[in-house]
């Protein structure tokens, strides 16, 4: 039996993503964006990527075939809250990442995912098989699956059509989550792809060109914050943010905003580190400068 590609569109995310929009900066909490699950399968079995916060639309859409695994791109509760009462209806197996794992805590208390995926890791569903692409970045243990037959990428959050995927310094990044990033992207920028299948707004075509997108609009903003660096020497990230272009004043950014704002502006600030661009002072909360 043929297998088919089913979305489950779900008006209702999670308050702590934040997006950035690639055109204008715009940082934004994700409440405004729509999650996609996207199930895998045929008229016995199907596979469930992210499955998102509503189980019962999950498991509707589902109906009496059997559920073989619940496989999350990363560890965000927008696409893993109702993971475990999904997968629990068939007792089916929920994989995740490990370097998501302490994301999946937050979300999920002393209740781990069974399986812990690795790059190449292969699932099998009706006659398709997915295969596993380690994509960090976005978060440590973020990956995409490609349906090997198909051709279609199941990208999460790494490549979206129009939004940028929020890069941030944070606690449970190694370093340089961005230098991570862009690697990420070119890592699957020249797979032979049929179509993008993101967690976050539509499927789409044309996978080299979205990359090169996404990956110019970092340069921008690389160069952008290396100019309010030479202006602003040994600056810290909280102050550079604020020199940024954002799509609202800097003064409309409070609370969760200014931090994701800030967070963003540290990953860009070590990727100018690590290119031997600037130097930091050191310290709890470093300043920096350019190099020379
Ligand atoms: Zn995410
Ligand atoms: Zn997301």
């Amino acid at each position: 039996m043929e297998a088919r590609i089913e979305r489950i569109w779900s008006p209702r995310v999670g308050e702590r993503e934040v997006l950035t929009d690639d055109g204008e900066h715009e940082v934004g909490v994700s409440e405004a964006v729509e999650a996609n699950a996207w199930l895998i399968g045929d008229d016995e079995e199907v596979i469930v990527v992210d499955p998102g916060e509503d189980a019962a639309s999950v498991l509707e859409q589902v109906g009496d075939r059997e559920i073989l695994a619940v496989i999350c791109t990363h560890g965000h509760a927008s696409h893993v809250a109702a993971a475990i009462e999904v997968a629990e209806r068939d007792e089916a197996q929920v994989a995740l990442h490990r370097a998501d794992r302490l994301l999946w805590r937050a979300v999920h208390d002393g209740d781990d995912p069974e399986i812990e995926m690795a790059d190449g890791g292969l699932f099998d569903v009706a006659d398709v098989q997915l295969e596993v692409i380690h994509t960090p970045g976005h978060t440590p243990g973020h990956v995409c699956f490609i349906d090997e037959d198909s051709r279609r990428l199941f990208s999460g959050d790494h490549i979206l059509p129009r939004i940028t995927p929020n890069i941030s310094l944070n606690q449970f990044d190694a370093e340089g989550p961005l230098a991570q990033y862009l690697r990420s992207l070119a890592k699957v920028r020249d797979l032979e792809t049929s179509e993008v299948m993101p967690a976050h707004e539509w499927r789409f075509r044309g996978l080299a060109e979205r990359v090169d997108g996404i990956a110019a609009h970092h340069e921008r903003r690389l160069e952008e914050l290396l100019a309010a660096i030479v202006a602003h020497p040994d600056s810290t990230s909280w102050f550079l943010a604020s020199q940024l272009t954002w799509s609202r004043s800097w003064d409309q950014y409070n609370g969760f905003l200014r931090v994701s704002a800030v967070t963003e502006t540290a990953a860009h600030v070590v990727e100018l580190v690590e290119r031997g661009l600037v130097t930091s002072s050191g310290g709890d909360v470093p300043g920096y400068r350019v190099v020379g």
